[in-house]
């Protein structure tokens, strides 16, 4: 999908018209429409007035170009997964369980993070030791574990 039929999409959805979008993000209408010919995306900051006011992620905006996975615990995240910053902006890096109004909701080492995802995989149901080995290989690459 391409951003002009994302935003359709959620516009009619939403129930907004197009002069709506238009005041509540301080453009014109002329933008608004252009963006759902296709002609132009908004700029970023407008991206995220728009992720606000819609409430999905700017990713989802876009078209889902991105896999989004949480780079504390590895999970996939959909934007129903996504964490919050206290101002209520989507946090398109952590799930809801690791980042909590502007932190880490649990502060935990890697090692702790792994024994925590166990129970809450399939995999660590009918093979925790496979899924443990699984969880050491993936934390180490994302972005909380990364040692510079
Ligand atoms: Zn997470």
């Amino acid at each position: 999908m391409e951003f002009y039929e994302v935003f359709t999409d959620l516009r009619k959805k939403m129930g907004f018209s197009q002069n709506q979008v238009a005041d509540e993000l301080h453009v014109t209408r002329q933008a608004v429409s252009r963006w759902e010919r296709g002609e132009t995306i908004p700029e970023p900051e407008t991206l995220l007035a728009l992720s606000r006011l819609f409430d999905v992620s700017v990713n989802t905006l876009l078209g889902s170009p991105r896999a989004l996975v949480c780079q504390s615990c590895g999970m996939p995240l959909s934007d129903e997964f996504l964490s919050r910053e206290a101002d209520g902006t989507l946090n398109e890096k952590y799930c809801k369980w690791c980042w909590d109004d502007g932190r880490f909701a649990q502060d935990c080492t890697m090692e702790e993070m792994v024994e925590h995802c166990i129970p809450n995989m399939p995999l660590g149901q009918s093979d925790p030791e496979a899924c443990r080995a699984y969880m050491r290989g993936l934390l180490p690459t994302l972005e909380r574990w990364k040692t510079p």
